[in-house]
């Protein structure tokens, strides 16, 4: 049922990407006078060595347009061949980059459930593409399969589906997501951007089984990379090649690539505070529990909590003026009267408990 060439924009389809000297000539040796790059070096590397830059170490260089030393580790901590990742300056590059390659502006659209991700909608908007809304089910916070089913139109191209979902912290059934899999012959995109701090695995797996399929991941949660700005797309290698054809040739920086591959060898420190991340979730979610103001504190497999309140904005304000910042989502569908805590270290968390039970 699920045909690529049937989704993706005729203008991409017959784009010629842009070849930069890096693509036409790919050795490492050699006196390079191809990319009018200052040769002398920059004012950032010293001594200066010619040649190419190997691992996005000499500043004076462009970047290497497809990250292969990246991706290969990330490749062998994924289980995932190069050929089916995507790496973006963000994950909200590869969400843009969705909405430019498969939906026509003014013409298609893309259904999104909320509560969820806020780049979603604001991606579709800059594309002036349709946005269907779908809510997710009250207080469960699950997918409304049935109604996303119906909704489906021959112009919708994208459905996004983010679990864990953010703001809501919790996970969406895998057989809903299986059900709209099925069901349709664009692409579901499902947004892993908390998936290190949940108690199920990844659906990378299900690449192999689900051609529509496109996973999102980022290096700027678990991994405590937000600054370095890089996001992943995992999917089938001909989506995969859309992705890179429109690209900005050189969207991961020489810094980002060098400092990623560094990051990437501390797998253990990661894995270290993921774990004490979930147990501090999970205490938390406990503590804030056993407050009288707090109706709900809503289950999460995220690194934040989503709780209810009669009067979050007094709540909100409170914790403004001792210095504590949480966000008010309290405006959203389905979230009246909820805030959402990002759990901190030890200290913070407890200095937070600490201030909320001297409110009222
Ligand atoms: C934080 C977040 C991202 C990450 O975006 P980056 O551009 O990679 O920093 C993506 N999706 C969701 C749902 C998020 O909450």
């Amino acid at each position: 049922m699920f045909d690529l060439d049937k989704i993706i924009r005729e203008n991409i389809k017959k784009l010629k990407p842009y070849s930069s000297a890096r693509d036409e000539f790919k050795g490492k040796e050699g006196t390079f006078l191809d990319a009018n790059e200052n040769s002398f070096g920059s004012p950032l590397n010293s001594p200066f060595e010619g040649g190419r830059p190997k691992d996005g170490g000499m500043y004076n260089r462009y970047p290497d347009p497809l990250q292969l030393d990246v991706k290969e580790k990330l490749s062998k901590i994924k289980g995932l061949p190069i050929q089916n990742i995507f790496l973006g300056n963000g994950s909200d590059e590869a969400i843009d980059i969705l909405f430019r390659a498969f939906c026509n502006p003014g013409i298609d659209n893309v259904i999104i459930c909320p509560p969820t991700y806020g780049m979603y909608e604001v991606s579709a908007n800059i594309n002036d593409v349709n946005i269907i809304k779908i809510p997710l089910t009250p207080e469960e916070f699950q997918l409304d399969t049935e109604n996303i089913l119906k909704a489906i139109n021959p112009n919708t191209k994208l459905i996004f589906i983010c679990c864990p979902n953010n703001p809501t912290g919790n996970g969406v059934k895998w057989s809903s997501i299986k059900t709209i899999l099925e069901n349709f012959s664009g692409l579901v995109i499902i947004d892993e951007a908390y998936i290190n701090f949940a108690g199920y695995r990844s659906l990378i797996p299900e690449l192999l089984n689900y051609p529509n399929l496109v996973i999102l991941q980022t290096l700027s949660k678990a991994w405590g990379l937000a600054g370095l700005r890089i996001g992943m797309a995992f999917a089938s290698e001909p989506i995969i090649d859309i992705f890179n054809k429109i690209k900005p040739p050189y969207n991961i920086n020489s810094a980002s690539q060098q400092l990623v591959l560094e990051a990437l060898d501390n797998t253990d420190k990661v894995n270290e505070w993921i774990k004490e991340i979930v147990e501090e979730r999970n205490l938390m979610s406990k503590e804030l529990s056993q407050l009288p103001f707090i109706i709900r504190v809503y289950p999460s497999e995220a690194n934040f909590l989503l709780i209810k309140i009669k009067e979050p904005q007094a709540l909100y304000n409170y914790l403004v003026s001792k210095q504590i910042i949480i966000r008010d989502r309290s405006n959203m569908e389905l979230c009246e009267g909820c805030l959402r805590i990002t759990i901190g270290t030890k200290e913070e968390n407890r200095l937070l408990i600490e201030t909320l039970k001297q409110y009222k």
